[in-house]
């Protein structure tokens, strides 16, 4: 087993008498492994790509979480977004820098809740983080700080349904990613079900007071149509893929329970890609503890 790699404008090749773990993500893992040969045998092939053994299960089954963003107007003070504009962004960079003070040293949202977007629901689907900022793109498309004093309640959908898919177009080039986010209507609806807590929390104390006005998708949205067509424009994702190269028993499973690739000797694939669905929160936590587990499972195997 070893790997090919690009080093100064030479190929490389290193190879070991252990193993190769792949931890490239939930994008770059099944993207490595369609490159070497390791997904659906007819794609793979039709590609040019000789194939090593048939996984079609490589690249399928992205999850992620749905992400919509509210926006309202707030009083002065109420947001931080006056001090991240323009040269002010300096300023508290410095500040940042030699006193290890000011709003650079807080993480975006400094609130979350996690609530139940239905009256049958028993447990949470969806989290709302609540930011005292707000952003926006500029003419270059370049994300930064918003041009007027404004907060935002964003809305995930924690347990979605849809899936995604991320496969190879060319043997060389970056990889084809397809969300598939809204795929299925129970994914939309705990959305619109979403904005509906964050309209009432917005409408109560301590936050009222500070509001001047909802921003997006504004007050003029109501009723289920432009909801659900402000959900539709703007879901994007939360950074959060995973599942792309599936844990499980079956056959359409890429990596067996100890993460070893299935069909394949001394090959495992360890990151977020395993996770056969999505957890219901952020996913770096569970991330580290399938590095935990597997580091384990890894020792045991070598010691047998
Ligand atoms: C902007 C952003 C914000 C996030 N915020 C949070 C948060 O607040 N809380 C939370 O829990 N989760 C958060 N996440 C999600 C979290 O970062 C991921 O779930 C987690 O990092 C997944 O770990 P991983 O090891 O699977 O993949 P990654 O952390 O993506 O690690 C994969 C590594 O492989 C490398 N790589 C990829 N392809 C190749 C290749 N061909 N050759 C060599 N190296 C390669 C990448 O550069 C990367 O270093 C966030 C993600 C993003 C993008």
């Amino acid at each position: 087993m070893g790997v090919a790699f690009e080093q100064s404008g030479a190929t490389r090749i290193v190879r070991t008498p252990g193993e190769v773990i792949v931890a490239a993500g939930a994008i770059g893992s099944p993207h490595l492994l369609l490159r070497s040969g390791v997904g659906d045998g007819a794609d793979l092939a039709a590609l040019g790509i000789a194939p090593i053994v048939s996984l079609p299960g490589v690249g399928r089954n992205l999850a992620d979480h749905p992400y919509v963003h509210m926006t309202f107007g707030v009083r002065p003070g109420a947001s931080l977004n006056p001090l991240l504009r323009g040269w002010r962004a300096y300023v508290q960079g410095a500040r940042w820098l030699f006193t290890r003070r000011g709003p650079l040293t807080i993480g975006a949202s400094q609130a979350v809740a996690f609530v139940r977007g239905g009256p049958n629901v028993t447990r949470p689907d969806l989290q709302i983080n609540f930011r005292p900022i707000s952003h926006a793109f500029d003419s270059a498309g370049r994300l930064g700080p918003d041009s007027a004093d404004r907060v935002t309640a964003a809305i995930c959908g924690l347990r979605p349904l849809s899936r995604g898919r991320v496969w190879l177009t060319s043997p060389e080039g970056p990889p084809a990613v397809l969300g598939g986010y809204l795929g299925e209507a129970a994914d939309e609806d705990v959305l619109v079900a979403g904005i509906d807590w964050v309209r009432r929390i917005f409408a109560s104390e301590p936050l009222q007071s500070l509001v001047l006005a909802e921003d997006k998708p504004g007050i003029s949205a109501v009723g289920d149509g432009p909801i659900r067509q402000f959900v539709r424009e703007t879901v994007q994702t939360m950074c959060h893929p995973v599942g792309t190269c599936r844990m499980g028993s079956d056959e359409k499973a890429v990596v067996d329970p100890r993460l070893r690739v299935r069909g394949i000797v001394g090959l495992r694939v360890v990151d977020s890609s395993i996770m056969p669905s999505i957890v219901s929160g952020n996913t770096v936590a569970a991330t580290y503890m399938i590095a935990e587990k597997a580091s384990d499972m890894i020792r045991a195997d070598w010691r047998a």
